[in-house]
């Protein structure tokens, strides 16, 4: 059997990895030729809008999924009504939903989950609004194609509005508040072909500059745990959902405070690989699958530490008992994560001290004494 995936980055590399033990074969479509899914599944190589090579996926794969938020909703859309009509999970609508900042907001409101104070910005005019209304610090974001903190800007003081509309202001935009938030978390969950809903263990993630640095799970008290898996089960059941979800929050004094959606397995995820006893990206094979839900019970108290720009020297880092190292496939390049390493403890405490430990010999270069 035959899983399509849109996109051949590092999330469909770990989808191919965790599903070849099941038996299962994978053809991915990316334009990138040296793609990490396609170094370890066969890779069709050209444009996510190539009609040609659209149809080819929804001919030879029994389902089709995609790695990467911002793939293009028409064609998806196109191979839902070709000839050899695909069938795409998770839904094509969650997709799009995830990709407008304001029809996730939207959402949120809909659903009653709750979210920072926000306007939608499309002239200076309407920042100026915006600012007034909201008041300072927030964030100026594109509503569209932002990730990793891009198409973000702070906005501290008046002038900085001006500077940030210049910079993004090509683009319809989001104005928000300022969050002065005390830590952040994502859950995630799968639901399957006859709605059932299973839920992994709270994240708590770090991020610097925009990008996660770090993960925690399992994070937080029970409380957060029950507020977050209440506002996902509002979302899977609202789209008659598929596959795996992630919602990600702020938490200021013990409330969630929703940020964002993402319709796919997710970073803040990777600890479950050893730290769970079904990863993510197993769960979401088997939900897309129609196949019965694995346990989402951790396995410890896990760490999932980011390797961005560069992968450390790799015998250094295996030198440290218990480090599993998961290493894309990617060029080196500043501020991209190239891969990510994780380990799994018997205590929160002894978890925390050791991803301390990690972070900072990281940090240093991996110099170990
Ligand atoms: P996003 O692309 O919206 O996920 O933003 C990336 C990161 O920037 C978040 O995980 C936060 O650390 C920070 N951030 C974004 N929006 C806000 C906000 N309104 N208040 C505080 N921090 C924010």
């Amino acid at each position: 059997m035959t899983i399509g995936i849109v996109g051949a980055g590092q999330l469909g590399r770990m989808l191919a990895l965790a599903g070849y033990p099941l038996g299962l074969d994978f053809l991915c479509l990316d334009p990138a030729r040296d793609a990490p899914a396609g170094q370890v599944a066969p890779l069709l190589t050209g444009a996510f809008t190539d009609r040609a090579l659209l149809a080819e996926l929804a001919r030879r794969c029994e389902v089709v999924t995609f790695d990467w938020e911002n793939v293009p909703v028409a064609s998806l859309r196109a191979m839902q009504r070709g000839a050899r009509s695909a069938r795409i999970a998770p839904p094509v609508a969650a997709l799009a939903c995830g990709q407008d900042r304001v029809s996730e907001k939207r959402l949120f409101a809909q659903l009653a989950i709750p979210t920072t104070r926000w306007r939608a910005v499309d002239s200076r005019g309407e920042l100026d609004a915006a600012v007034a209304a909201l008041g300072l610090p927030g964030v100026l974001k594109t509503r569209r194609f932002g990730y990793d903190g891009k198409g973000q800007a702070l906005l501290r003081t008046r002038a900085d509005a001006a500077r940030a509309f210049e910079r993004l202001g090509n683009a319809p935009l989001l104005y928000e508040e300022w969050v002065s938030f005390d830590c952040e978390v994502s859950v995630i969950g799968a639901r399957g072909a006859r709605a059932e809903v299973v839920v992994y263990p709270l994240c708590g993630n770090v991020h610097g500059a925009g990008i996660l640095r770090m993960t925690c799970a399992p994070y937080g008290p029970r409380g957060w745990q029950q507020q977050a898996e209440r506002y996902l089960r509002r979302v899977l059941a609202h789209f008659g959902y598929r596959g795996i979800l992630t919602l990600e929050f702020f938490v200021r004094a013990g409330k969630l405070i929703a940020n964002e959606m993402a319709p796919r397995v997710h970073n803040s995820g990777h600890w479950t690989i050893e730290g769970a006893a079904t990863s993510q990206f197993e769960n979401h094979l088997r939900a897309i699958l129609g196949l019965p839900l694995g346990s989402t019970r951790a396995l410890g108290h896990s760490a999932m530490i980011n390797l961005i720009g560069r992968i450390p020297p790799r015998a250094r880092l295996l030198a440290l008992e218990g480090v599993h190292l998961h290493d894309y496939g990617k060029q080196p390049r500043p501020g991209r994560k190239v891969g990510h390493c994780t380990v799994v403890e018997p205590t929160a405490a002894r978890r925390d001290a050791r991803a301390r430990r990690l972070a900072a010999k990281l940090a240093a270069g991996l110099r170990i004494p």
